[in-house]
């Protein structure tokens, strides 16, 4: 058990040996949870962010690997940046949604 859930029961049995109403009590428990969740969310978005960068730098590593490539589709002519990993490979077109099939040479 962390500090945080430490001092947040002892608080919770704190106010419930309070001489108050049982009202008053789950105001203050409901008061709580709203300064808790806030927390929660604060460690979250710390849990996003280095997710965020644990796959920025996952990218990165590939990137060494591979190839971007700067594709038209044969059928709708926009261009589609793609990431090659191998010689060969099939992509959908993200705008007309047609499956090709990418060859790419390494002499060119
Ligand atoms: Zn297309």
């Amino acid at each position: 058990m962390n500090n945080f859930d430490k001092a947040y029961k002892d608080l919770i049995m704190y106010i419930d040996e309070l001489k108050i109403s049982n009202k008053k009590k789950i105001e203050l428990f409901n008061k709580i949870d709203n300064i808790t969740e806030l927390f929660a969310n604060q460690n979250n978005l710390d849990k996003r962010l280095s997710t965020l960068e644990e796959i920025v730098l996952d990218d990165e590593d590939l990137k060494n690997t591979g190839r971007d490539v700067d594709f038209f589709c044969p059928y709708c002519h926009k261009q589609i940046d793609i990431y090659m990993e191998n010689d060969k490979m099939d992509i959908t077109c993200p705008f007309c949604k047609n499956e090709i099939e990418i060859e790419w040479s390494m002499d060119k």
